[in-house]
């Protein structure tokens, strides 16, 4: 038996990119101490990906990955150091944070602070519709009840603090909020794994199903492979700041291309209930990102490893349904 709800059901998807990326990079400039003056950090190196409509795209890798930062960048609370994202083929760049937040919305994976305690649910979930001056305070109330009915909750939670919920019912909470402005796409960062277990396959039940009814697309963030595999589409593998591997989830999963890749699924097998990959178990600690290593960025760890490897970086390769960073795989 499945613990999470499969991909099968959902929607037709379209062609059309709600989102796309165009060799995007955020590089931090972080400080070495007194007498060592600053070092660039590439948090994000020129990643290039189109998430479509009614599309659950899921975005795996190990913590310092690069995952938070391209997720803040969708979010425009960060703006990238070169390259360009493009929503509903409009580029972002000239665009405000509430343009933004009006197609883009998150749920976050810990719903305890994501929640205002002193506002009640009833103002949490119409916090973006006041923002945006949305309709009348009669019909935003109407709408707040209609969305907590979609997540599951009853009306009378309306005037309820979050200090009065569970866990599971401050996500239902939080869910409503990102869906209440109908946004073009959800950024889903780890959506349950603050969660206790029983709880964990009713959220995700809960995120597919309204995937399903409102026609939503989704960017799935996780360190949970079980999650991703059943939730996702299309799978993209992130090391060191680039997507190494992209392809449908299915194939991904059944062949791995890259050496990262198969070991992140092989880490999967540990008997850590619960873990997901924190800690992808390739013996050679991550290295320092502000000092990357030269050529492949992965090659100290790479049980595959060339000579080419150690001195030129790969370029993507195109295979099948999906593309993969490898010099084993350049013609
Ligand atoms: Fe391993 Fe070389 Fe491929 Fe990098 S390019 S993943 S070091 S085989």
């Amino acid at each position: 038996m499945n613990l999470y709800p499969t991909a099968d059901t959902q929607s037709a998807l379209s062609d059309k990119p709600v989102m796309e990326l165009r060799r995007v990079s955020r590089t931090f400039m972080v400080n070495q101490g007194i007498f060592r003056g600053k070092k660039p950090l590439q948090a994000v190196n020129e990643v290039s990906l189109k998430i479509h409509r009614g599309e659950v795209l899921g975005l795996v890798g190990e913590s310092g990955c690069g995952k938070t930062t391209l997720a803040m960048m969708l979010l425009g609370l960060l703006r990238p150091s070169k390259g360009e994202i493009f929503i509903e083929n409009q580029a972002v760049a000239g665009w405000d944070l509430l343009e933004i937040t009006s197609k883009v919305q998150p749920i976050f994976q810990d719903p305890y602070s994501s929640l205002n305690p002193r506002k009640t649910v009833g103002q949490s979930i119409s916090l973006p519709l006041s923002v945006h001056t949305v309709g009348y305070k009669k019909d935003r109330k109407q709408k707040v009840e209609e969305m907590l009915e979609a997540v599951g909750l009853p009306r009378r939670f309306y005037n309820s603090y979050p200090n009065q919920l569970s866990g599971g019912q401050r996500q239902r909470v939080a869910i409503a909020r990102a869906l209440v402005m109908n946004p073009q796409i959800v950024i889903c960062d780890e959506p349950t794994s603050a969660l206790d277990v029983s709880v964990q396959s009713q959220i995700l039940n809960l995120l597919l199903k309204l995937k399903n009814q409102l026609g939503l697309t989704y960017l799935l963030i996780s360190h949970n492979l079980a999650v991703v595999e059943h939730l996702s589409n299309r799978v993209a593998v992130m090391y060191l700041g680039r997507v190494v591997e992209e392809n449908e989830c299915g194939r991904l999963f059944s062949q791995p291309r890259h050496p990262y890749t198969q070991a992140l699924l092989k880490s999967v097998l540990l008997p850590k209930p619960g873990q997901g990959v924190a800690d992808a178990n390739l013996g050679v600690a991550f290295p320092n990102p502000i000092d990357l290593p030269p050529g492949c960025t992965f090659h100290p760890r790479c049980s595959q490893v060339m000579d080419i490897c150690r001195t030129k970086a790969p370029k993507p390769v195109s295979l099948d349904s999906g593309c993969v960073e490898c010099h084993l795989y350049q013609t």
